[in-house]
């Protein structure tokens, strides 16, 4: 059954939503939380034990912002926000790129991020510290076999293209291949570095904003969650973290709204707009800069249920 949600009043305090429902069961979905723990002893153990050389720290962090680009630019501002647009093949380099982040498939990730948007810090946000507490919104939710499902009704707009039901289906295919291409060109070293120890710090740099980016920073729009701004983390995730900014207007291409606040994201978009590869990128109008829009149910709904128009059920993969 569906918790209506009670949205509070806005105001520039950050208001306390009561919880509306038990804590969430917290069991560990095997097929996701095995890889995941044991990419990271590997990626420990394997680090120690080979050691590093210049290149193969060179390779960890260009995977890690490659692929950390997928994620951002990807999953997050094009999948789920629809923030700019691109031709079906350059949507699929990105779903790729995204998907050998190990981060589950773009539909599942995208589906989840717009729930995320709809029902922030309420009690329906399936990844909010202040309902769940910080582990849980970090990593809990991801590793519980209760959220696995991917959320057809609220990614409809892009479940209609077979390669991406194909992608989301087969998420670990992007990430197996590039292991494989990594250990034929650099043999262990390139392994371990670029693919295991790259993974985990990508998990954890993305999964900060959906912990820290709730809990560490400053907020300059009176939004009806607890989004922040942070520059750090902003910088490991290429623009992400001006979070708070994300949240009061969501739809734009650039999440860093003034030239000091670094959006690594945006930049490359902004290349790539110029070469044609992407096109109608979205920004802010003035009266969203200066915080003048008030904050409204409807900026949030936005986000699920106009960019993603009701179809008929029976059109929806099941699976
Ligand atoms: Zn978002
Ligand atoms: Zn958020």
């Amino acid at each position: 059954m569906q918790i209506q949600a009670k949205r509070p009043t806005p105001s520039v305090e950050i208001i306390d939503t009561p919880r509306e429902r038990p804590p969430r069961p917290f069991q560990l979905d095997k097929l996701t939380s095995i890889p995941f723990f044991l990419v990271h002893i590997a990626a420990i153990a394997s680090a120690i034990w080979i050691g590093a050389t210049k290149t193969d720290i060179i390779v960890c962090v260009a995977l890690y912002y490659i692929r950390m680009f997928g994620i951002t630019a990807g999953y997050h501002r094009y999948f789920s926000h629809r923030a700019y647009k691109t031709s079906r093949w350059f949507q699929f380099v990105l779903a790729v790129i995204g998907g050998s982040s190990m981060q589950k498939g773009v539909l599942w990730w995208a589906a989840h991020h717009r729930n995320h948007h709809k029902f922030s810090d309420m009690s329906e946000d399936i990844h909010s510290p202040k309902q769940d507490g910080f582990y849980w919104s970090h990593v809990g939710w991801i590793l519980s076999n209760d959220y696995d499902h991917t959320e057809w009704d609220r990614i409809r707009d892009f479940a209609k293209y077979p390669e991406l039901r194909w992608l989301n289906r087969w998420h670990w295919a992007p990430a197996l291949i590039g292991g494989a291409i990594l250990y034929a060109i650099g043999g262990i070293h390139w392994f371990v570095w670029g693919g295991l120890v790259s993974s985990v710090l990508l998990w954890h740099g993305t999964f900060f904003i959906n912990s820290l980016a709730h809990v560490w920073g400053s907020r300059r729009y009176p939004t009806t969650d607890t989004s922040r701004n942070n520059f750090w983390l902003a910088l490991i995730t290429m623009g992400e973290g001006w979070h708070n900014n994300h949240h009061y207007y969501q739809s734009t291409a650039n999440q860093g709204f003034f030239w000091w606040e670094v959006d690594f994201s945006y930049y490359i978009l902004k290349l790539l707009s110029w070469v044609g590869v992407v096109w109608d990128l979205r920004t802010p109008p003035a009266h969203i800069l200066a915080g003048k829009e008030p904050v409204r149910e409807s900026m949030t709904d936005a986000v699920s249920d106009v960019i993603s128009p009701p179809v008929p059920p029976a059109a929806l993969p099941t699976a």
